[in-house]
């Protein structure tokens, strides 16, 4: 059976300059993940509690999660990633246990903790009756547990914000909120030319300007840029052209149906 927390494998090591469009979320994460994890004296000695956790929130494939590897890896922080909605599947002692277990392996630290869809768990709760009511308690009660001195942060993400239990954002808990828009026309030319730094692309500039007219999500220019790819490689080139990237967008095979129908 699948571990619930999968620590990241080094290969898959992303970096703060991977991310674009969202320099100012990088800038405070780096305030609020970053330096109570290598600094954590310095709270310490002003007397001050250091920032425990934060709330990602925003659609889907805006980089939530790829902010928090990103985080991990620029500090050298074990990245333990639990998706809440297989932890609320579990069964009933199972989950709590799961649940336990991964905040003391997070406790070690230095360590990043990244709690996906944690709105799952206070859906939950309404569904599951006593079950869900007590893991929203016990999540509650482990984050209340961190030892000041812990070298460990969360990181919740959700598309649901609506969902999450307004709890979670006291103090000691997620004490810090930031929203993670769909990137504008400035951010999406951002992320192409990061996710295409390695690539070879005939008249780049103008090519990359006209698919960032398009109103793509980062995890939508991903699939276009991965198709665009294929595409080259099915014509046997080493360059990429516009053609390419127009092939890709329009392809139900290489990119998602909201990527394709957005090109239009
Ligand atoms: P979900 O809510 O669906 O889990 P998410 O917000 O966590 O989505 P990610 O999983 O981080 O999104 O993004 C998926 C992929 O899309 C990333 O691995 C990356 O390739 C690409 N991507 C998304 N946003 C960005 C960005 N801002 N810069 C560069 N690449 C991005």
């Amino acid at each position: 059976e699948q571990p619930l927390a999968q620590p990241s494998s080094p290969q898959a090591a992303v970096g703060w300059g991977d991310i674009g469009g969202l320099d100012a979320v990088i800038e405070r994460l780096k305030e609020t993940i970053v330096w109570p994890l290598q600094h954590p004296e310095r709270f310490r000695r002003l007397g001050i509690r250091a920032p425990r956790g934060v709330l990602l929130h925003g659609p889907p494939g805006t980089g939530k999660t790829m902010l928090a590897q990103a985080a991990a890896s620029e500090v050298s922080a074990s990245f333990l990633a639990v998706a809440i909605p297989d932890l609320v599947k579990g069964e009933v002692g199972e989950s709590e246990k799961a649940l336990a277990a991964v905040f003391a392996a997070a406790r070690r630290g230095p360590s990043i903790l990244f709690l996906d869809e944690i709105e799952a768990i206070f859906g939950a709760r309404e569904q599951a009756g006593e079950t869900g009511r007590k893991l929203v308690s016990q999540l509650f009660l482990e984050m209340d547990a961190i030892p000041s001195d812990a070298r460990m942060v969360i990181l919740a993400a959700t598309n649901a914000p609506a969902m999450v239990d307004p709890a979670i954002l006291r103090a000691g808990r997620l004490d810090t909120v930031i929203h993670i828009p769909r990137p504008d026309e400035a951010g999406r030319l951002d992320i192409l030319r990061r996710s295409t730094r390695h690539l070879r692309i005939d008249d780049a500039d103008a090519v990359l300007a006209w698919l960032a007219r398009r109103s793509l999500s980062g995890a939508e220019i991903r699939a276009v840029v991965r198709g665009a790819c294929y595409a080259a490689i099915q014509r046997g080139s080493q360059t990429l052209a516009r053609p390419d990237f127009a092939a890709a967008a329009e392809s139900a095979i290489y990119c998602d149906n909201t990527a394709a129908t957005s090109l239009h």
